[in-house]
């Protein structure tokens, strides 16, 4: 799994970059942030919910059925908004609570 960043969405705030435990993104010259070592990404999603400028996508992996699917995250209050979209454009949203975190 693996993530990949929009650079047209990304405004360079630095949170994807503080929060990832890799330490796997960093800001390229122009203050955007980018991967430098996507293969060890392992998938925690980390960044992708710290993102409230639809800039990163997460590639669900092969495993679980991905086929060019992606997964971007969005925030309203504690709100998130998981959506899925499918290689044929096709959209699915999920809606969780972080306050509610603990019941999933
Ligand atoms: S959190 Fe999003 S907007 Fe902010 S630096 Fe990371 S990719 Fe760019
Ligand atoms: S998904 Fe996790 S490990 Fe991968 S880049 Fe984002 S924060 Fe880092």
């Amino acid at each position: 799994m693996s993530i990949k960043i929009d650079l047209k969405n990304c405004i360079g705030c630095g949170k994807c970059i503080e929060v990832c435990p890799g330490n796997l993104l960093y800001k390229n010259q122009e203050g955007k942030a980018y991967i430098k070592y996507p293969s060890q990404c392992w998938g925690c999603a980390s960044c992708l919910k710290e993102c409230n400028n639809d800039a990163i996508k997460y590639f669900l992996g092969i495993d679980i059925g991905g086929r060019g699917t992606t997964l971007s995250v969005k925030k309203d209050g504690f709100n998130l908004y998981w959506v899925f979209e499918k290689p044929n454009g096709e959209r699915i949203t999920i809606k969780t609570n972080q306050k509610e975190s603990n019941n999933y």
